[in-house]
């Protein structure tokens, strides 16, 4: 989950298909399943890419409610995608009645050095706070995206609702 535009696809695409996508059309919601091993364990994860997070807020409590795992993404390149997640986590937490939710943080689009408006250390304070990992990440030259998913496997397998 995330702003529009910070990446979710890209980040999705490039670990489905090791590919990267300069467009995809932001109003698609999409799932994808990909089987992979984390840990010396063979996995199935489903990914919810989602869309139009406002628009379809009923849809939204139900994808919430049945999910597992949530990736909370944000472009380094814009601050007020940054303070999103901060809502996005109330959002979750109002929904899910635990506080046992596996999350993780992720400052994408690293390879725009110049233009990041987020220092590391915003990232990383929020991600103690919270006590969750922070990846900064770059769907376009690939950097990091894996660790997101196997950090997100790891935490869902940790936590007490996994079965
Ligand atoms: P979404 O709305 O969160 O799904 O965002 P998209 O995946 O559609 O990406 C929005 C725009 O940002 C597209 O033009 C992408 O090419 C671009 N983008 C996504 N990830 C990166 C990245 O890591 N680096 C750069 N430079 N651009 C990115
Ligand atoms: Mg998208």
């Amino acid at each position: 989950m995330g702003s529009g535009g910070v990446g979710k696809s890209a980040l999705t695409v490039r670990f489905i298909n090791a590919s990267y996508l300069e467009w995809y059309d932001p109003t698609i919601e999409d799932s994808y399943r990909k089987q992979f091993t984390v840990d010396g364990q063979a996995c199935l994860l489903e990914i919810l890419d989602t869309a139009g997070i406002e628009q379809y807020l009923t849809l939204n409590d139900l994808f919430i409610r049945e999910s597992q795992g949530f990736v909370l993404v944000f472009s380094l390149t814009q601050r007020d995608t940054f303070r999103e997640i901060l809502k996005l986590r109330d959002t979750i937490y109002s929904i899910k009645s635990t506080f046992d939710i596996p999350i993780v943080i992720v400052g994408n689009k690293s390879d725009l050095g110049d233009e990041r408006e987020v220092e590391t250390s915003e990232g990383e304070k929020l991600a103690e706070r919270w006590g969750v990992r922070y990846f900064e990440t770059s769907a376009r030259t690939d950097t990091n995206v894996w660790l997101v998913f196997e950090e997100i496997v790891r935490k869902i397998r940790s936590s007490d609702h996994y079965k």
